[in-house]
């Protein structure tokens, strides 16, 4: 049986992290390895200001790809490592495709076939890295395994192509190597399975392989009961369920991408999530059982909110019709609600800040008044008490609360 192992930026940011990182998969050797692997650090992001200056006609571009090139290569150097070339031509392959395109395809369909790039990269460095030092492994194109559809950006996956491809492809029992975040269509167009997406790409492959476990590496000793970067007093939850799992990152808790869960809770795949600066700590294991001891509250800040409230124009209440024409929208033009709440003559949800939301305040205008306050934070507190409500709302003004018996979320901004 398989073991899948995910590793993401930030544990291959430099030649010594990925120096590390050779050292745990020689560790798993005998577990039937599949690598999952992210972009380098914070390649993604240097991706997306090049695609910005690309679309924008701005010729700094090539310098961007360039210096972007340039890291890459000095990582390849301090490893000894001969992957230059390879390198050179993969952005070599890249800055060709940006100088000769003629621009008639949708900004989304060049996102994606732009910002795959990194993975590409960052997994012909490692596999390179890896057989020049004698760990064999071979390198795996995720566009042939992971068939999506075409919501570039956004993509569904195809379940049963991707089983098919998956168990077709990885069929021996010796280390493989791919990239997490990408797929492709039936046709063949790359597409991305949304920021932050690897972790749900190991999930996949994990579902489709019937693994026996997962493991995403992280520069954290596990899954804690808060972002440590913003509450440093945070501890590590040595056991949680999937059901806390999904409703913690669903919330916005950034340790792991929220879809990573469904496909391994379907399969009862235990998840683990290991700190690669130090692999002898135990971390966190999220399957099927409820721990024995009572959860300390969770707490979750989802930042860069926007709270919009929708109003009948002739001063109606919010009825069943209304509620079914705005969920009809929400749903065409894909924004996610995080939270709800209505009164008699007014509906709110919070969402993520985006391009689409002001698309969609656009057609809910016409029959609604839309208000919209940007600049909002969700916090969500599981297993709540009002002692750590207090603590975490200082500071903060509350514009919309809700209670469950398990769980408060309160749209907040700061005073
Ligand atoms: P990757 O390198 O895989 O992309 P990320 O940087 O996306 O890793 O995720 C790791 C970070 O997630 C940690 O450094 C930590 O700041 C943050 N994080 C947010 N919420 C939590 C949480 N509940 N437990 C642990 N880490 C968290
Ligand atoms: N490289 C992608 C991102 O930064 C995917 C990932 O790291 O999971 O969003
Ligand atoms: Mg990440």
């Amino acid at each position: 049986m398989k073991t899948v192992l995910k590793f993401g930026g930030a544990s291959i940011q430099d030649a010594e992290r990925i120096r590390n990182v050779r050292g745990i998969v020689q560790s798993y050797q005998e577990k039937e390895p599949i690598l999952v692997v992210s972009a380098l650090g914070k390649t993604t992001n240097d991706l997306e200001e090049i695609l910005k200056q690309w679309y924008q006609q701005n010729p700094i571009w090539k310098t961007s790809l360039n210096q972007l090139l340039a890291i890459h290569l000095n990582i390849a150097t301090a490893l000894s490592s001969n992957a230059s070339h390879a390198l050179q031509a993969l952005f070599g392959e890249l800055e060709s495709f940006l100088s000769n395109e003629n621009r008639s395809k949708t900004f989304d369909q060049y996102y994606d076939h732009i910002i795959a790039y990194g993975e590409l990269a960052s997994t012909t460095l490692l596999a390179i890295y890896f057989q020049e030092s004698g760990l064999a492994c071979e390198w795996v194109d995720a566009r042939k395994i992971i068939r999506t559809d075409n919501h570039f950006r956004d993509v569904n996956i195809d379940w049963k192509e991707t089983e098919h491809l998956a168990k077709e492809r990885f069929h021996t029992n010796k280390l493989y190597l791919t990239q997490g975040f990408i797929g492709a269509t039936a046709n063949g167009e790359t597409t991305t399975l949304g920021r932050e997406g690897s972790d749900y790409t190991a999930s996949i492959l994990s579902y489709c392989l019937e693994a026996k476990e997962m493991i995403i590496w992280k520069d954290v000793a596990g899954v804690m009961n808060a972002d440590p970067k913003l509450v440093p007093e945070a501890s590590v939850l040595s056991k949680i369920s999937y059901r806390e799992a999904v409703e913690m990152t669903y919330f916005g808790a950034k340790v792991i991408h929220p879809k990573t869960i469904k496909p391994l809770q379907n399969k009862h795949i235990p998840l683990l999530v290991k700190c690669f600066l130090d692999p002898s700590l135990e971390g966190t294991i999220i399957s099927e059982a409820t721990p024995q001891t009572p959860y300390p509250p969770i707490i979750v800040w989802k930042d860069q909110q926007v709270l919009l409230s929708i109003q009948d124009k002739d001063f109606s209440f919010i009825a069943e019709k209304h509620l079914t024409s705005i969920f009809n929208l929400f749903n065409q033009h894909r924004v996610h609600i995080h939270l709800m709440q209505n009164s008699a003559i007014s509906f709110s949800v919070c969402v993520d800040a985006n391009p689409r939301v002001s698309d969609l305040i656009k057609d809910l205008s016409h029959q609604f008044d839309v208000v919209r306050n940007e600049g909002m934070r969700l916090l969500t507190i599981r297993h709540y008490d009002e002692s750590t409500i207090a603590k975490h709302l200082a500071g903060n003004e509350v514009l919309v609360e809700q209670r469950s018996r398990s769980t408060i979320q309160l749209v907040t901004r700061k005073k």
